[in-house]
């Protein structure tokens, strides 16, 4: 069997080959000695691991494996996962929204690092505990689906009252910064975590459209576990890249990259 493994912050992402088909996994990282008790039993298994926690990961095991950087496993791992769409692209941005963000462009077949910003998947768990006291991801997301931005987001069109705004009135002029000391006590956690995921969406596919200026292409492919049963996220980041002229693409199983690029190094 040919396995890639990701273990990243905050999931073990698992990718491996059986019989010619390919197989997808996932486990929180808190699982990490159940993810090595089953590579551990494994016949014969060839192994690649990538991702933050790959040191803690092959610690537990007993059998050799090879360790890849994240980036050229990810960058290898899309390229595949482009190729199963049926998709072409050689130039392009690639936004990772993983417990943090992490920007890179993609050109004559090398990855180079951007940038990135510390609002990501965490971001969306960590505040979402914060302000609206749920802790677990599908209801996170779930409730988030429900909720409106209204009440708490100022957007431009609020301060340009009566006046036409040099910029469109339907963005964002501040994430949380309607005037909440009258509402603050009344609102839901749909609304609270709608905001967040807003906060998130906005900040990731801004700062990607910025920084896809320094690659010669404005199609920016998302990937990354923030956004799985996550619509509302995919919608925000969507409408905000076309917004601000760029083209987004979702990649289908994207959270798998790091894990497929480790698999197909072998
Ligand atoms: P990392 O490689 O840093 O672990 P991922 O791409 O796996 O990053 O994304 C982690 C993010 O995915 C979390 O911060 C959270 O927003 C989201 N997520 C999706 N599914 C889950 C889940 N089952 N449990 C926790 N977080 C999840």
């Amino acid at each position: 069997m040919i396995v890639g493994i990701d273990a990243g912050g905050t999931l073990i992402k698992v990718a491996y080959t059986e019989n010619g088909s390919l197989h997808f996994i996932k486990y929180p990282i808190a699982e990490i000695e159940r993810v090595a008790a089953w590579i551990n039993e494994l016949e014969n298994p060839t192994i690649c691991v990538t991702g933050g926690k790959s040191g803690v990961l092959r610690s537990l095991i007993n059998i050799n494996s090879k360790e890849m950087v994240e980036f050229d496993a990810t960058h290898l791992g899309v390229q595949y996962l482009l190729d199963r769409m049926g998709r072409s692209e050689d130039v392009y941005v690639v936004t990772n929204v993983g417990t943090g963000t992490s920007i890179h462009c993609i050109q004559n077949n090398m990855q180079e690092r951007l940038g990135g910003t510390g609002v990501g998947g965490g971001t969306l768990v960590g505040l979402s505990h914060l302000l609206a006291g749920v802790t677990d991801y599908e209801e996170i997301v779930a409730l988030a689906s429900k909720g409106s931005r209204d009440r708490i987001d100022l957007k431009v069109k609020h301060i340009y009252e009566g006046k036409e705004p040099p910029i469109s009135g339907e963005l964002t002029a501040s994430n949380f910064g309607n005037d909440l000391f009258c509402v603050a006590g009344e609102l839901s956690k749909e609304e609270l975590l709608a905001t967040v995921v807003g906060l998130v969406g906005e900040t990731v596919s801004t700062v990607s459209v910025l920084a896809a200026r320094q690659c010669a292409s404005s199609t920016i492919i998302y990937i990354g576990s923030s956004f799985i049963h996550n619509p509302l996220l995919k919608e925000v980041v969507e409408s905000y890249t076309v917004l601000r002229g760029a083209t987004p693409l979702f990649l289908e199983n994207g959270e798998f990259s790091g894990a497929v690029g480790a698999m197909i190094s072998l």
